[in-house]
């Protein structure tokens, strides 16, 4: 897994423009892949994290992927992410998802509806290269459930042989095998986050409702229906959301570099003066962030407050947050007043402060020692909010309680609503 070469991004740029010229609403989708270079793909792959494979060893060794053919793979790549392949595919398939060889089949059935839909609209030169409805004797324009159906029914599921080592599909994003090593591709690109690539699709589906039908083609009907179906109401899991905001915090303030002198400077050992002094230089210290939680235990969330509590520890713990980096705070509230707040550590009594609200109880825990660097409170939401910034970035989980749907905080807050 490598970053492209200054030469590969031109190569790329120049596909891209091409791709543009025939499908200029994929705009949104092409500007935002994360090309990565590798020999682990057949071609061209993507993955949830909207990282674009490109085996540009295998391409150039290739003489049918010609310019044209390399932009035809990337709007096939777009079709994949418009479609949503990665998470419709698992829908589809259920428990046979863990079989590698019928995820093949998915790639191939997500790989023929969007093929058909390549040659419909003149862009042969993919279409004739890969899998096509006419070319597998199936009928034409379904979508991808009914091509997997029909691919596996008298099939016998196979064996599972495993992860291989190198793919021919189109990656977890196509719906198919996973691109091997995905740590390495990691340490590449880290990927488009679930709330950018919400923007990019709604933006992408807008291009696509108000674009030029003769664009579009012919094709319009179940193809396009099926993004934009896909596209508009399917909200994101909150678990997701949750998580995007929790790292951007996180890695905002691991990017706020300490500068120690416990720690000497590797890159640059230190010098001794004309006079005779030996200086050394500090080091830098990545800080981890401390967060506090809020826990508002006045509203009737036992269940999902565990839950909401569960996934910001293991959230925590991935980005290496825990242990006294990790705080949580119940706060009992009643409808006007914080009751009080409860740390199993350092946090002073506040009864009695006369608080009226969880605005209060962010005041409060801004406060604590040492001060938070991010606060999440998990609340009902049935609350009054600072209406100002407190200085630390606030996360709020809205959790439904007795189908009260509370008011959104302010804007300033990063609001999630947690639907159990
Ligand atoms: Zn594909």
């Amino acid at each position: 897994m490598q970053p492209l070469t200054p030469e590969q991004s031109v190569t790329l740029s120049r596909w891209r423009a091409r791709a543009l010229q025939t499908t200029p609403f994929y705009a949104p989708i092409l500007f935002a892949l994360r090309p990565v270079n590798t020999t682990v793909v057949g071609s061209f792959a993507v993955d949830e994290k909207w990282r674009l494979y490109i085996n540009f060893n295998a391409i150039e060794a290739d003489p049918d992927f010609t310019d044209d053919m390399c932009a035809q793979g990337l709007i096939h790549e777009c079709g994949h992410i418009v479609g949503d392949h990665f998470s419709r595919t698992r829908d589809y398939m259920g428990a046979q998802h863990r079989n590698v060889i019928l995820r093949k089949f998915a790639n191939i059935a997500n790989d023929i509806a969007i093929n058909d839909w390549l040659a419909e609209i003149g862009l042969r030169e993919l279409a004739d290269y890969g899998y096509t409805s006419s070319k597998m004797g199936l009928p034409p324009r379904q979508t991808p459930e009914v091509y997997y159906d029909l691919l596996t029914k008298n099939r016998d599921d196979g064996d599972d042989d495993g992860a291989p080592e190198v793919i021919d599909g189109c990656g977890q994003g196509g719906g198919g095998v996973d691109v091997p090593g995905g740590d390495l591709a990691d340490a590449v690109d880290s990927g488009v986050d679930p709330i950018r690539q919400q923007a990019v699709m709604v933006s992408t589906a807008n291009a696509i409702r108000t674009a030029d039908p003769k664009m579009i083609g012919s094709a319009r009907g179940d193809f396009l229906d099926t993004i934009t179906g896909t596209i508009a109401p399917k909200p994101i899991p909150w678990q997701r959301i949750l998580g995007a905001h929790f790292r951007r915090a996180a890695h905002r303030v691991a990017g706020n570099t300490d500068v120690s002198m416990q720690r000497r400077n590797r890159r640059r050992p230190g010098f001794v003066t004309p006079s005779g002094t030996t200086v050394i230089l500090p080091g830098y210290v990545r800080h981890v962030a401390d967060v506090l939680c809020i826990r508002d235990t006045s509203g009737s969330m036992g269940e999902e407050l565990a839950e909401a509590t569960a996934q910001i520890s293991a959230i925590g713990k991935q980005l290496g947050i825990d242990g006294d980096h990790l705080r949580f705070v119940d706060a009992d509230v009643d409808i006007y007043s914080v009751k009080r707040l409860r740390a199993a550590t350092d946090l002073s009594e506040i009864s009695g402060r006369g608080g009226t609200d969880m605005a209060q109880a962010i005041v409060s825990a801004v406060a604590v020692t040492p001060r938070p660097d991010i606060i999440v409170v998990m609340t009902d939401g049935a609350t009054r909010w600072p209406e100002h910034p407190v200085g630390v970035p606030v996360i709020a989980c809205l959790i439904p309680a007795g189908g009260y749907r509370p008011h959104d905080p302010p804007s300033w807050i990063k609001t999630v609503r947690i639907a159990m």
